[in-house]
C-alpha cells in the first residue's frame, strides 16, 4: 500500500517490514534516521514504547497513550497516532451527536473510543474483561457498559476474527437492533464474524482494510507532506496478496 503510494507520487522511497524484538526496539529506532529512514509505523507490541522514546508527541498520541507513527526530523522523533483520525475519516457520516458502542478495550478500542468522543459521539465501551472497559472509560471520560445498548455505530475493536476460536457469540450483539453503521477493525483474517453479522444485518459497513488505508494515508502525509493517493493505496491494499 505505501509502496504503491510512493510509485504513484514518483517518490523513490521504500516501505519495509522490520521485525524487531522489544529489547532492541529503542536502539533500532534510534539508528534508523542515520540509515536514511524518514519514519516508521509501529505495531503491537511497540506502540507504547514508541510514544515513550519520542522527543514530542501529538495530543492524540498522548491521550491514547500509544503511537503508531514516528517521524524523524533533524534529530527529533515525533510521535503520532493515526488510528484515531483514520477511523473518523473512514466513516460514511459525521458521528457528531450519534451514539457509539466500542467493543474491546485494548489499544484499538482505546483509539476508537477517544476518536469518536472527540468527534462528538456519545460513547459506550464493552469489553470481555469488564474491569478493562471501566478503566478505559474512567480515563477517557466515556461510559463502560456490561449490557448491550442500542446505538447508531458499533465498532469491533476486539480480536474476534483474528484469534482462532473467536466467534460472534463472544460479542454482546444478539439482543440489540443492528446499528446504522458497523466498523470492523479486523483485516486479513479468513473469517470475520463481526463483518459477516454486519453484512447480514444490512448495516453500512466500514471494513478493516478501509481503516488500514485511512491510517496509512495519514502516516504517508505526515512523512511526505503530500496528499496521499488514496485510490492507489486502497487498490494495493485490496489486491490479492502476492505469493
Ligand atoms: P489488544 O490490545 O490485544 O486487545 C484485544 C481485545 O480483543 C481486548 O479487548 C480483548 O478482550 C478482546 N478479545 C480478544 N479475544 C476475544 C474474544 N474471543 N471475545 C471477546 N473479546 C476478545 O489488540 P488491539 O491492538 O486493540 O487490536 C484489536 C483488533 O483491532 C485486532 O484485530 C487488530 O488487528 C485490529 N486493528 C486494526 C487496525 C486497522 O488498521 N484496521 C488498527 C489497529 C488494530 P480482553 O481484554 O478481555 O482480553
Amino acid at each position: 500500500m505505501h509502496n504503491a503510494a510512493y510509485r504513484e507520487c514518483g517518490l523513490d522511497w521504500r516501505y519495509l517490514k522490520l521485525a524487531v524484538p522489544p529489547e532492541l526496539f529503542e536502539e533500532t529506532v534510534r539508528a534508523l534516521p542515520r540509515s536514511g529512514y524518514r519514519g516508521v509505523n509501529v505495531t503491537i507490541p511497540h506502540k507504547q514504547a514508541a510514544l515513550e522514546l519520542a522527543t514530542d508527541a501529538s495530543e492524540v498520541a498522548r491521550a491514547i497513550g500509544a503511537a503508531n507513527t514516528l517521524t524523524f526530523d533533524d534529530g527529533a522523533i515525533h510521535a503520532d497516532n493515526t488510528d484515531a483520525r483514520g477511523l473518523i475519516e473512514a466513516l460514511p457520516r459525521d458521528p457528531s451527536g450519534m451514539s457509539a458502542l466500542v467493543l474491546g478495550a485494548g489499544g484499538a478500542g482505546r483509539a476508537a473510543a477517544w476518536a469518536l468522543r472527540e468527534a462528538g459521539a456519545e460513547v459506550a465501551v464493552w469489553n470481555r474483561t469488564a474491569e478493562r472497559a471501566q478503566r478505559l472509560a474512567a480515563e477517557l471520560g466515556v461510559t463502560a457498559t456490561e449490557a448491550p445498548v442500542e446505538v447508531d455505530i458499533v465498532v469491533n475493536a476486539t480480536a474476534v476474527g483474528l484469534e482462532p476460536g473467536g466467534a460472534i457469540e463472544d460479542l454482546p450483539l444478539g439482543w440489540i437492533d443492528p446499528p446504522t453503521v458497523a466498523v470492523e477493525l479486523v483485516y486479513g483474517a479468513d473469517e470475520k464474524p463481526f463483518q459477516a453479522w454486519a453484512e447480514a444485518s444490512r448495516c453500512e459497513l466500514v471494513d478493516g482494510v478501509e481503516i488500514l488505508v485511512r491510517q496509512g494515508a495519514l502516516s504517508f502525509e505526515r512523512w511526505t507532506a503530500r496528499e496521499a493517493p488514496l485510490e492507489a493505496m486502497r487498490a494495493a491494499a485490496r489486491a490479492p496478496a502476492q505469493a
